[in-house]
């Protein structure tokens, strides 16, 4: 039977570039999404031209009805659920003291309820398989934290400790669960940068560049796979060395 992923935010950047890698390495996908209606109908047709097999579904992960929704739409799809990639997240980028309560609540609601709700609806499918992966994308400043980025770093931070926590309780069922946490990665969400500061950034990076998409996607790719059965809750950061 084929195997198959979930994973949210696929409409554009890392969780597209996701949805492609997998398809191609044989998986049905679910393609979430949010506002992106048109670029994640164009990431499930472009699976579909390629011969496989994808649908996509709007959902707000940081609502635990419309999470709950999209894991039921999956399940009912594909009849199982092997991977989950919990990819959906925003950035703040403001000084702490300028960032106001709302914008707090709403970068974690994201970030890391989006992650909560998810994992939570997709485990009693994958513990009584005996099986399943469950992959969150952190970042480096959930790692070491970015100056401006304090909301965001702070949630990126949470789901390292969501993912150790995690991992220990899952372990017994057989269900893998990781964090990747990329450097910086040519996405919209890096729109706002200037020349000037990705050449800053790259100056900083021991490989000399910044990461493309494809970069993040290979590595989740070998995570959900069998050859990384015996690894859980670790980090791993695909950062052209920019933390190490
Ligand atoms: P992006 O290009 O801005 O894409 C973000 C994706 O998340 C979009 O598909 C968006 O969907 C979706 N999304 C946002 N809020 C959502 C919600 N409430 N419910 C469902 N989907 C939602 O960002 P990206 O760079 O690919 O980032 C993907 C992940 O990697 C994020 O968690 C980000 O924090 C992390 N990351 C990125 C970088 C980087 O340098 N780019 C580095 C480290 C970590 P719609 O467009 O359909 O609304």
């Amino acid at each position: 039977m084929q195997k198959a992923v979930l994973i949210t935010g696929a409409s554009r950047g890392i969780g597209k570039s996701a949805a492609l890698a997998f398809a191609d390495a044989g998986y049905a996908v679910c393609v979430n999404y949010l506002r992106s209606e048109k670029e994640a109908f164009a990431v499930a047709e472009e699976i579909v031209r390629r011969g496989g097999n994808a649908f996509p579904f709007r959902a707000d992960v940081s609502e635990e009805n419309e999470a709950r929704a999209l894991v039921r739409a999956a399940q009912a799809r594909f009849s199982r659920i092997d991977a989950l990639v919990n990819n959906a997240g925003i950035a703040l980028d403001k000084l702490l003291t300028d960032t106001d309560a709302e914008e707090w609540t709403h970068v974690f609601a994201v970030n890391v309820n989006g992650a909560f709700h998810c994992s939570k609806f997709v485990l009693p499918h994958m513990i009584s398989q005996k099986k399943g992966k469950i992959l969150n994308i952190s970042s480096v400043w959930g790692m070491v934290g970015g100056s401006c980025e304090v909301a965001y770093s702070a949630s990126k931070a949470a789901l390292i400790g969501f993912t150790k926590a995690l991992a220990k309780e899952l372990g017994p069922s057989n269900i893998q669960v990781n964090c990747v946490a990329p450097g910086v990665i040519d996405t919209d969400m890096n729109g706002a940068l200037s020349e000037a500061d990705l050449c800053a950034l790259c100056g900083q990076t021991p490989l000399g560049k910044i990461g493309k998409p494809e970069d993040v996607a290979s590595l989740l790719v070998y995570l959900a796979s069998d050859s990384a059965d015996f690894l859980t809750g670790q980090v791993i950061s695909p950062n052209g060395g920019f933390v190490i």
